[in-house]
């Protein structure tokens, strides 16, 4: 018994020293595929159905593999969060999709481009100075630029990001909420902060048609937003039904598969007319 249980412990720290070992290794992945612009940005439409056109995009980040594959944010944006790269990625993403921006306009073609935001950029103490700066040198209209964040940040401390979002109002910028309803954060923080736009969350969209309690929820939300005057957006919209449904309770936004799938600029170019 005692061998086995030395075993058992020599087994874990093995299986602990490796996951050190690649997190390690996934890091130094990560800074190198900075230094070497591994990083992309896709574009994925928000399409307003009040005037039949796209009116916005949302700028989504994809690390491009030497093989040539595409990692999915959601594999690595929590590890950039963790070991702070989260920051460099973040700056190149808004940038780079600010700079997008301001050729679309140029072309005629005036969206609002939307950048999320992870907290632990929002609650850098230059946060504000370095959006300023995109502004600055993209030349992008602050009034087209939407920062979307999640409904956690306004639980973490208030007071610091309530004096951002208000810096962040003053410089022009719009506040969307993302994944809206999902969160923990009480109803109260719709008072609180300076928030725009609220994006219902797409696990809502997808079963509104099949389960009255998602149906009721997005329901709610509509309510919400039209009351508190904010704008709306219906995230993951993937059938013509789902679009029929939102529009029929007043949402008139609408992002998702259905509408148009996260494509590089070239793609997005295609799908606006413009290249
Ligand atoms: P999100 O901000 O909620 O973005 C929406 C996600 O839903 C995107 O996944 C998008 O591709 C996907 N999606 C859009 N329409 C549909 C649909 O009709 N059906 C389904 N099933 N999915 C749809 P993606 O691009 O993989 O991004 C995942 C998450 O990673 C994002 O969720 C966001 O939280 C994060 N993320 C992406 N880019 C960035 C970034 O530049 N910075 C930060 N901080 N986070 C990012
Ligand atoms: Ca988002
Ligand atoms: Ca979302
Ligand atoms: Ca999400």
């Amino acid at each position: 018994a005692k061998q086995a249980g030395r075993n058992r412990i020599s087994f874990f720290s093995a299986e602990i020293e490796e996951a050190i070992r690649t997190r390690h290794t996934l890091d130094q992945k990560m800074r190198q595929a900075i230094e070497l612009d591994r990083f992309e940005v896709f574009y994925q439409p928000k399409y307003d159905t009040a005037i039949d056109t796209i009116a916005g995009v949302e700028a989504l980040v994809r690390w491009r593999d030497e093989d040539g594959s595409l990692i999915s944010p959601a594999q690595f944006i929590p590890l950039a969060e963790d070991n702070g790269l989260i920051i460099q990625i973040g700056r190149f993403v808004m940038r780079t999709a600010c700079l997008q921006g301001v050729k679309w306009h140029s072309q005629g073609k005036l969206l609002r481009i939307a950048v999320n935001v992870s907290p632990i950029q929002l609650m850098q103490p230059n946060f504000i100075e370095f959006v300023r700066a995109v502004i600055a040198e993209s030349g992008i209209s602050n009034h087209l630029l939407e920062l979307e964040i999640t409904e956690s940040v306004l639980a973490h401390d208030t007071n610091t990001i309530l004096e951002t979002l208000n810096a962040l109002k003053r410089e022009g910028v719009s506040i969307a909420i993302d994944d809206f309803g999902t969160g923990y954060s009480s109803l109260a923080y719709l008072k609180r902060f300076p928030i725009d736009v609220l994006k219902i969350d797409q696990s809502f969209v997808r079963d509104m048609l099949v389960d009255q309690l998602d149906m009721s929820i997005v329901e709610a939300i509509t309510m919400l937003a039209k009351g508190l005057g904010l704008r709306l957006v219906a995230e993951g919209v993937e059938t013509l039904e789902q679009a029929e449904a939102l529009k029929a309770l007043g949402c008139k936004i609408m992002q998702g598969y259905y509408y148009g799938r996260p494509q590089p600029a070239e793609e997005m170019s295609k799908l606006l007319g413009v290249s």
